[in-house]
């Protein structure tokens, strides 16, 4: 059995969890863990995923307030091109102590605790992760996971304006924003004309 500090995605919280009203400032880099998105859009498995924000500890957990950043790949729905950018999720993350494990001993009602505990509750949707059953190890595999997953948008364009291919030909309009189809091609001229009759009103 691998133990928690074995983690890639090991946070050392030991100090934190001895009383509440502490901080702990991280700034680190993590290997993406697998399964964010798939070949369309996601980040690559092993691809730097950095961790900037702080740790804070209330009287029954961590609480972790973060920005994620990641380098997502994806495709452009509309143009078709590689989309290489930074991605960025602020987390606001619950770590709550294991009352059931014996081995250590959580703080409660800690004098000085109260004004955490009012920022703790300000976020009521914020999604919780177990320590380690020690409470010395935060891992923040499926956190990040979770977060990067959630964030991707379904259609991915490499900008707003994006003009898309020519759906004629495919040719990218954003590099050929002129460019047309004559009328007069054969394999369109029913199109055209169809069109016309519809402009008119008199199509059936
Ligand atoms: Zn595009
Ligand atoms: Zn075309």
């Amino acid at each position: 059995m691998t133990r928690p500090e074995d983690s890639a995605w090991a946070i050392p919280v030991g100090q934190l969890g001895s009383r509440a009203g502490q901080t702990k400032r991280i700034d680190a880099v993590f290997p993406a863990p697998s399964g964010i998105g798939d070949a369309i859009i996601g980040v690559r498995e092993g691809d730097d995923v950095r961790i900037e924000g702080d740790i804070d500890s209330i009287v029954d957990g961590l609480i972790l307030s973060a920005s994620i950043s990641a380098p997502v790949h994806a495709q452009c729905t509309r143009c078709l091109i590689d989309i290489h950018r930074p991605w960025n999720v602020p987390v606001t993350t619950f770590f709550p102590y294991d009352p059931s494990a014996g081995a250590y001993d959580a703080p409660r009602g800690h004098a000085g605790s109260a004004e955490v505990e009012i920022i703790a509750g300000e976020d009521e949707s914020e999604d919780e992760y177990p320590l380690s059953p020690d409470g010395t190890f935060a891992d923040v595999e499926a956190l990040i996971r979770d977060a990067l997953v959630e964030a991707l948008p379904l259609q991915p364009l490499c900008r707003e304006e994006c003009r898309g291919l020519c759906p004629q030909c495919g040719i990218n309009l954003n590099e050929h924003p002129d460019h047309h189809h004559e009328t007069g091609d054969i394999r369109f001229a029913a199109l055209e004309d169809f069109k016309r009759q519809l402009e008119r009103g008199t199509a059936r």
